[in-house]
């Protein structure tokens, strides 16, 4: 018994923190035997993606009963649309992300992408439609080459060289001795942050997405590499309807909209110049991270 419940302990406990991570693993379900907490429903459809306007309404949820997390967030992102989603730590910004991928399913209130409840499609479905590119891209014991075609696991061989010159990791894979065929991983070679970061970027592209989440805290990176990431990141949105969760200011002054979160709510709404005249709790934020970076 004991033989058997420990590597099922374990297993429970890698999916839950890849599922806290919000890493893209649409099949990891399966991957990991294990029974998802959120089933689809007898019948569910695939979801039909046109555009990928995301519609939050009044949506509520706690990871307990007895604490709610989000408390009524309203939150329309049209078609092509980048918004991005700030508030002081613990507000509930990666939840939303969380609840958007259906890790949880919302506890009132509804989120629906291009009209369809996602509660009514199939989870295979939806993950195929969201592209989210991590905080910290995982890497599986494999070579470059298979851990980009993980977006795509039938894409060609000029395909994914496409994929990784776009993010900018092709040169820097094609200068190691063994190429794409080189093995990364904690059993291969050891990649940095910001070249872990386009390995992610890659792969996502690779999937081709129309709606990206983008869980965004290039912090482990330097300054230099995260401006480069960004760029890439932007690239990588253009098309697409994009939320980023952020966890620093500086990186998202551009994005069409910016929500700010407080305690479960939306407290802000408005473009970046918007939000500055506005001197309410985004400006405080941003005038916040300035005066720390500049100290
Ligand atoms: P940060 O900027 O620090 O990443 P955040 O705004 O993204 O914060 P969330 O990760 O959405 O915050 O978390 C919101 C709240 O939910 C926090 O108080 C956190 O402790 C709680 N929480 C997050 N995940 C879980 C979980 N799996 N079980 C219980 N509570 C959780």
């Amino acid at each position: 018994m004991i033989q058997i419940t420990m590597p099922l302990n374990f297993l429970g406990t890698v999916y839950r923190e890849i599922r806290q991570a919000l890493i893209d693993m649409g099949d990891m379900f399966d991957l990991l035997g294990q029974p998802a907490e959120v089933q689809d429903k007898p019948g569910a459809k695939p979801l039909q993606v046109n555009g990928g306007a995301i519609s939050l309404r009044d949506v509520a949820f706690g990871y307990e009963a007895e604490r709610a997390i989000l408390k009524g967030v309203d939150l329309e992102v049209r078609p092509g649309q980048t918004v991005a989603i700030v508030g002081s730590s613990g507000s509930g910004k990666s939840t939303i992300g969380r609840l958007l991928f259906r890790f949880y399913d919302v506890t009132d209130g509804s989120l629906c992408i291009d009209g369809q409840d996602i509660r009514d499609v199939t989870q295979e479905s939806l993950h195929a439609q969201i592209g989210v590119v991590p905080q910290d891209t995982v890497l599986f014991n494999d070579t470059i080459h298979y851990n980009i075609a993980y977006g795509r696991p039938d894409a060609t061989e000029a395909e994914i060289r496409e994929a990784a010159k776009a993010a900018k990791i092709h040169d820097f894979i094609m200068s190691l001795p063994r190429g794409y065929d080189t093995a990364v991983g904690e059993r291969g070679l050891k990649l940095s942050g910001g070249e872990k970061q386009r390995v992610g970027i890659a792969r996502t592209l690779l999937k081709n997405p129309p709606i990206l989440l983008l869980d965004e805290a290039t912090s482990a990176l330097d300054t230099e590499t995260e401006m480069e990431i960004q760029d890439e990141l932007k690239a990588m949105g253009q098309g697409r309807t994009v939320i980023t969760i952020a966890h620093r200011l500086s990186t998202i002054a551009d994005a069409d909209r910016i929500v700010v979160l407080e305690d479960g709510l939306i407290v802000e709404t408005g473009s970046h110049n918007e939000l500055l005249e506005k001197d309410g709790r985004y400006a405080h934020l941003w005038n916040r991270q300035e005066a720390e970076e500049a100290a």
